[in-house]
C-alpha cells in the first residue's frame, strides 16, 4: 500500500518541508509520491487547489533525470516556473511563448548525456549553480509535443540515455472525446507508451468521471500493476482524494464495553444486514484480529466465514485469504489497515470498524474500500470513548496527531450531524480546498452543501436521542481532577470513571521524589467533601463525558505516559467553579 512508509519516506517529507515548506502531506499527495518514486503508472485525480503539482514535483527531486511535464495553460506554467525556481529547483518551459534561444539552449541541455557533470541529481537544489544544474522539471504544451518533432526525438533521445525520469500528463481527462474538456492534442499523446514503453506516466485531473476515466486508462495505455497491495482502477495505481460517494451508508454505534458482547453485536449485525455479503472488520492491534475474526465466527455458530490479515501474516497466507474472500470462501477478513490494497474487488457490501481510526482521513480512506462498484454499502463504527485511551499511546507525543485523534472523537461522538457534511467540514478545513468534492453532482453547480439523508444522524429520529443536562457531573469531574491535581496525583480515564463513582475507595497515585528515587504513594479522596458526592452515571457514560470534557477544552490528557491510559488533567485557566 503506497500510503505505508517507503524507504524513501524520510528525504521525501524532508524535502517537502524544506524545498516546498509545507508541513505534511494531504490526503494522498503521500500515496502517489510513493507510486511514482516505485515507477509506477498512476491516475490521480484531486480537486483544483488540492495540491496535484507536489506530487511529481518532490518524486522529480529525488530522481535522477527530467521529469517532463505537459500542461496546457501557459500561465500556469509560467506561474510554476516561477515558484520552483524560488525554491532553487531547476525548471525550464518550452511553450509557443518560448524564444528560438531560449529554446535552443534548453535543448542542448536536454540533450546532454550528463548534465550534472556525473553527480547526483539530489544536487541539483542544493547548491545555487544553475549553469551545470541538471533540469529536473521541463514543463511542455500539448500542442508542442503533437506538433514537433524534433522535441519528440530529444525525448527519445533522453529515455534510450536513461534521463527521462517520468511523464507527467496535467488536465488528462482532456484526451478523451467523452467528456467536455476534449482537446485534439491531446488524443496525440496516446502515441506516448508506444515511444516510452517503459517511462512511467502520472495521468492528473480534477474532474474525472467514471467513463472518462476508463477512457482515459485505455487511450494512454496505463500500465496495470501486477503485484503489490495498490490500490488501482482497472490494473492501474489510482488515487482520488476524498470526494462525496453517495452509495456510502455511515452510522456509529455503541460498542458494548465487554469484548464478548461487542464481538456478538457485530455478528448479529452482519447476519441481520449482510449474510451473504463479503465485508471487512477494521482492528486496531493484530491481536485483536485473531479475537474478533474467531469470536465473529463463534457468535455466528460458523456462519460467518472469517480471515485474518495483518503485516505479520506470511505472503503465502494473505495471498490465500485474498483469494479466498474474491471468492467468496471467506465472508469477512479481520484486519488491521496493513489490508490497505485499495482492493480490487468491488462489492465489499460492509466494513466495520471494531475499533476507531486514528484520524478521519484514516478512518474515511478505510471505510471507502466498501462499495467500490457503486452499489449500497454499510460503513459502521463501533465506538466506546474508551478505545480513545488505546489509540493515544500509539500517537505518544505528537500534536498533530493529538488534533487529529480529537477530530476523530468529535466525529464519532457527534449524534446529530450528518455524516457527510462532517465529513466535508473535515476534508476542506484541513486545507485551502472548497467543499465542492461533497456536492453531490447531480444537484447541479452554485447548490450548497446538502446533508446525504441517509447516514445514522439523518435518519434518527430526534425522539430516540435522550438528552440530559450532565453540567453537575461535569462539574463534579473537573472538581474530583482539581483535588487530584492539587495533591500532585495521577488519573487516568478509566480511574477517574471508578473514582468519581465512588469505586476504588476513593484511591489514587501521587508520585513523589524527583526522576530518579521515584516512588508512588497512594492519596485518598473525599468525594463528599470535594464534589458533594458520587457522580450518578455509568462508568461507560463517565468515561463519554470525560472524553467530551476534553474535546471542549475543560480538561487536557497527558500523551506521555504509559500504553492504555490517558492521564487527564485541569487545562490552564480552566477552574471548577464553586456551586
Ligand atoms: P492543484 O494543481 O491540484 O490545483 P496545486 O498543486 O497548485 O493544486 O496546490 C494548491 C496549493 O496548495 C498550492 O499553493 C500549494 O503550495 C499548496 N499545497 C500543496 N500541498 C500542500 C500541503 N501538503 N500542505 C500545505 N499546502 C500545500
Amino acid at each position: 500500500d503506497y500510503m505505508d512508509e517507503f524507504e524513501w519516506g524520510q528525504e521525501l517529507l524532508h524535502r517537502a518541508r524544506k524545498v516546498f515548506g509545507i508541513k505534511d502531506f494531504r490526503f494522498c499527495q503521500k500515496g502517489v509520491c510513493n507510486a511514482n518514486m516505485d515507477g509506477r503508472d498512476i491516475v490521480c485525480v484531486m480537486p483544483t487547489g488540492g495540491g496535484k503539482s507536489l506530487t511529481y514535483q518532490l518524486p522529480a527531486l529525488l530522481t535522477p533525470g527530467t521529469t517532463v511535464v505537459i500542461s496546457p495553460l501557459v500561465s500556469l506554467i509560467a506561474d510554476q516556473i516561477m515558484h520552483l525556481r524560488e525554491a532553487g529547483v531547476e525548471a525550464v518551459m518550452l511553450t509557443g511563448a518560448t524564444s528560438k534561444e531560449e529554446s535552443r539552449d534548453i535543448f542542448t541541455r536536454l540533450g546532454q548525456k550528463k548534465q550534472t557533470k556525473g553527480r547526483g541529481a539530489v544536487r541539483a537544489v542544493d547548491d545555487g549553480n544553475s549553469e551545470q544544474e541538471e533540469i529536473k522539471l521541463c514543463y511542455v504544451t500539448p500542442e508542442r509535443i503533437a506538433k514537433s518533432k524534433t522535441f519528440m526525438s530529444l525525448m527519445e533521445k533522453m529515455a534510450l540515455d536513461g534521463r527521462l525520469a517520468r511523464i507527467v500528463i496535467d488536465e488528462a481527462h482532456c484526451v478523451s472525446s467523452l467528456g467536455h474538456d476534449f482537446r485534439p492534442d491531446y488524443k496525440k499523446l496516446s502515441i506516448l507508451r508506444q515511444l516510452f514503453p517503459t517511462v512511467p506516466i502520472l495521468a492528473l485531473s480534477a474532474t474525472c468521471p467514471p467513463s472518462v476515466l476508463k477512457d482515459l486508462l485505455k487511450i494512454l495505455k496505463m500500465r496495470p500493476v501486477v503485484d503489490g497491495n495498490a490500490a488501482t482502477i482497472d490494473g492501474t495505481v489510482y488515487f482520488s482524494s476524498p470526494l462525496y460517494r453517495a452509495n456510502l451508508h455511515y452510522s456509529v454505534l455503541p460498542k458494548p464495553s465487554s469484548q464478548a458482547a461487542a464481538i456478538q453485536a457485530m455478528a448479529d449485525y452482519i447476519l441481520a444486514h449482510h449474510a451473504r455479503d463479503s465485508g471487512i472488520v477494521y482492528c486496531l492491534s493484530k491481536k485483536d484480529t485473531q479475537t474478533v475474526a474467531d469470536g465473529i465466527r463463534e457468535a455466528s455458530g460458523g456462519k460467518i466465514k472469517t480471515g485474518v490479515y495483518h503485516a505479520d501474516v506470511e505472503d503465502e497466507v494473505k495471498e490465500g485469504i485474498h483469494r479466498k474472500w474474491r471468492n467468496g470462501q471467506v465472508q469477512v477478513v479481520c484486519a488491521t489497515i496493513a489490508f490497505g490494497l485499495g482492493i480490487d474487488k468491488g462489492d465489499v457490501r460492509f466494513v466495520l470498524h471494531h475499533s476507531m481510526s486514528k484520524s478521519i482521513d484514516g478512518f474515511y480512506q478505510e471505510s471507502g474500500r466498501a462499495g467500490r462498484d457503486g452499489k449500497d454499502a454499510d460503513c459502521v463504527l463501533y465506538y466506546r470513548g474508551q478505545d480513545a485511551t488505546r489509540l493515544s499511546s500509539l500517537i505518544c507525543g505528537e500534536i498533530e496527531g493529538q488534533e487529529k485523534l480529537h477530530e476523530m472523537l468529535r466525529f464519532a461522538q457527534n449524534l446529530t450531524d450528518c455524516r457527510k457534511l462532517l465529513f466535508a467540514r473535515y476534508f476542506s478545513s484541513s486545507s485551502d480546498l472548497s467543499t465542492a468534492a461533497w456536492e453531490d453532482p447531480s444537484a447541479g453547480p452554485g447548490t450548497s452543501l446538502a446533508k446525504c439523508g441517509h447516514c445514522d444522524n439523518c435518519t434518527r429520529s430526534p425522539s430516540t436521542i435522550e438528552r440530559r443536562d450532565v453540567s453537575v457531573q461535569s462539574w463534579q469531574l473537573l472538581r474530583i481532577v482539581e483535588a487530584v491535581c492539587r495533591e500532585g496525583g495521577r488519573v487516568t480515564v478509566g480511574i477517574l470513571s471508578d473514582l468519581a463513582r465512588g469505586l476504588a475507595g476513593g484511591a489514587f497515585n501521587v508520585s513523589s521524589g524527583g526522576k530518579k528515587r521515584k516512588r508512588t504513594e497512594k492519596a485518598e479522596l473525599d468525594l463528599e467533601d470535594v464534589a458533594g458526592g458520587k457522580v450518578g452515571l455509568s462508568k461507560d457514560d463517565v468515561e463519554t463525558l470525560t472524553i467530551q470534557l476534553i474535546l471542549d477544552h475543560y480538561l487536557k490528557e497527558d500523551f506521555h505516559q504509559t500504553a492504555y491510559a490517558i492521564n487527564v488533567y485541569l487545562s490552564p485557566g480552566s477552574q471548577a467553579p464553586r456551586l
